[in-house]
């Protein structure tokens, strides 16, 4: 009975590219933060969407329904 070396397949981590900055980052179970190589790089990411980044423009005013006159 000997150790083997060589974990199992479709269990090693790999490495991706952070959506955030672009550099490696190492998707693997004891990365929490991934595909992103950082906590700070999630962060970003999230700001983006709460930001203006994501916002849709809303240039017309919100109108009012229709008044119905009272009968
Ligand atoms: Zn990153």
């Amino acid at each position: 009975m000997g150790m083997t070396g060589s974990p199992p397949p479709g269990f090693a981590p790999r490495t991706v590219r952070c959506p955030a900055c672009g550099r490696p980052a190492r998707y693997a179970p004891d990365n929490p933060w991934r595909p992103f190589c950082s906590a700070r790089c999630k962060q970003v990411d999230l700001g983006a969407w709460a930001s203006e980044a994501y916002r849709v423009p809303d240039p017309t005013p919100p109108t009012p329904g229709p008044e119905t006159p009272p009968h």
